[in-house]
C-alpha cells in the first residue's frame, strides 16, 4: 500500500484528501515508478480546488509532474532503478499523476535523468521551469539578444516566471520583472538577477495598437490585457513568447505589432513538446540554472499540504516554485 492524493467530485465539488492505493488499483501502462517528489503548478492548483475543468474523470490522482525510481518496467528503454523525470502527457489530467507514491505510466513519457540533477532538482524545475527554458529558447531562436534591449517577464514571482527571471538574467538579458507583488516580491525577483522590478497596474490599462517600443523580447505568462499591452510595446523586430492565462485567457491586441514593427508571438506547450525537444531542454535548464534559484526560489510541502498550496497558487499567492516530497 502507498499513500496518494485522490480528488473525488460530488455535486460538481471537488474533494481531496490522502487515500491508501494499491499498486493493482493504478492505471494501466509499461513503467512503474517510486515516487520522490513531485511538484504544485498552476494547472494542479486548478484540479486540485476544481476551479478549472482540468478533470473530468474521477478519481483521479493529480500531479502533472513527478521524479522518481523505476521499479518494474515492461519497456526496453528503462531499468529497474533508472532515475526518470516525467512532466505533462495528461498525467495528473486524465491519466493518474505525480501526488502519490507510484504511477504506472506510458514509457513514451519519460525521460531519463539528465546528468547532474536529482528528483529534487528536477520538481523544483518541473513543468514550469521546462516551460520557462523553452520560452527562452524559443526567444534566442527568434533572435533576440542581449544587446537588443530589456526582456519583460510577466508574473515573475510565479513558477514560470521565476524561473525565467533567473535564466534569462543569468543568459546576459537585462532583465525587467512585471508583478503584482513588488513589495513582498521585488527583493527576491533582484536577487534572481532582475535588473528593474515593475508594478503590473503600469500594464494593466487597455494598450493603443502601437506604444513606445520598450521590450527587445518578452515571456508572457498571464495573457489578456497585460500582454496586450507587452506587444505593443515590442521593437520592431522582437518577440514574446507566451505560454500562459494567469491573469486570463483574452488577448485584446489588434495586428498593428505584427505588420508594422514585424513582432513574433512565439507559442509555447510543454505538455506535448516532443522527446527530442523536451530532453534537449532540460539539458539546458539544469546546466544554466545556478544553485542559488534553487535556495531562494523554492519552498518544500507534503502530501497533506497540497490543497491548502493549491487554493494559495490559485489566488496567485505562491512565491516560486513547490516541491511536494512524497
Ligand atoms: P504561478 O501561479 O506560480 O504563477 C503565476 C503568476 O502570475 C503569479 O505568481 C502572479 O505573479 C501572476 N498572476 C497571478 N494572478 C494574476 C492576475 N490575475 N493577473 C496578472 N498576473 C497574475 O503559475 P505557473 O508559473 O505555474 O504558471 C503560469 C501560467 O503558465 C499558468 O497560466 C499556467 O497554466 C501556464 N503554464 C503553461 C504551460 C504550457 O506548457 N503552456 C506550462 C506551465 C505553465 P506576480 O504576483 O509576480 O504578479
Amino acid at each position: 500500500m502507498f499513500d496518494a492524493l485522490v480528488l473525488t467530485q460530488q455535486d460538481k465539488v471537488t474533494h481531496a484528501s490522502v487515500t491508501q492505493l494499491s499498486e493493482d488499483q493504478l492505471p494501466a501502462g509499461d513503467v512503474v515508478v517510486d515516487v520522490a517528489y513531485s511538484s504544485l503548478n498552476y494547472k494542479d492548483g486548478l484540479a486540485v480546488t476544481g476551479t478549472g475543468k482540468i478533470i473530468r474523470q474521477f478519481p483521479m490522482v493529480p500531479g502533472i509532474d513527478f521524479a522518481g525510481v523505476v521499479s518494474e518496467s515492461a519497456d526496453p528503454r528503462y531499468q529497474v532503478g533508472d532515475e526518470v523525470i516525467l512532466t505533462g502527457w495528461g498525467v495528473g489530467e486524465n491519466h493518474w499523476g505525480g501526488m502519490a507514491q507510484k504511477a504506472r505510466v506510458n514509457a513514451d513519457w519519460l525521460v531519463p535523468m539528465p546528468a547532474g540533477c536529482d528528483a529534487a532538482k528536477a520538481m523544483m524545475i518541473g513543468t514550469a521551469g521546462l516551460t520557462a527554458m523553452l520560452c527562452v529558447q524559443a526567444l534566442q531562436r527568434a533572435g533576440v539578444t542581449p544587446d537588443q534591449g530589456d526582456v519583460l517577464v510577466t508574473g515573475a514571482s510565479g513558477g514560470v516566471g521565476s524561473v525565467a527571471v533567473t535564466l534569462l538574467a543569468s543568459a546576459g538579458y537585462r532583465v525587467v520583472a512585471c508583478s503584482g507583488r513588488v513589495e513582498k516580491n521585488g527583493p527576491m525577483l533582484k536577487q534572481l538577477g532582475a535588473a528593474e522590478v515593475i508594478d503590473r497596474a503600469e500594464l494593466q490599462q487597455d494598450a493603443k495598437p502601437l506604444e513606445a517600443q520598450r521590450w527587445a523580447g518578452v515571456v508572457d505568462t498571464v495573457g489578456d490585457k497585460i500582454l496586450a499591452k507587452a506587444l505593443a510595446q515590442i521593437h520592431y523586430g522582437g518577440a514574446a513568447a507566451i505560454c500562459g492565462l494567469a491573469g486570463g485567457f483574452a488577448l485584446p491586441t489588434t495586428v498593428m505589432p505584427f505588420i508594422l514593427r514585424g513582432v513574433s508571438l512565439l507559442g509555447i506547450d510543454s505538455v506535448s513538446c516532443p522527446f527530442e525537444k523536451r530532453q534537449a531542454a532540460w539539458q539546458e535548464v539544469i546546466a544554466r540554472l545556478p544553485e542559488q534559484f534553487y535556495q531562494q526560489a523554492c519552498q518544500q510541502v507534503s502530501l497533506a499540504q497540497v490543497p491548502e498550496f493549491a487554493d494559495k497558487i490559485v489566488k496567485g499567492q505562491v512565491t516560486g516554485r513547490v516541491l511536494v516530497k512524497l
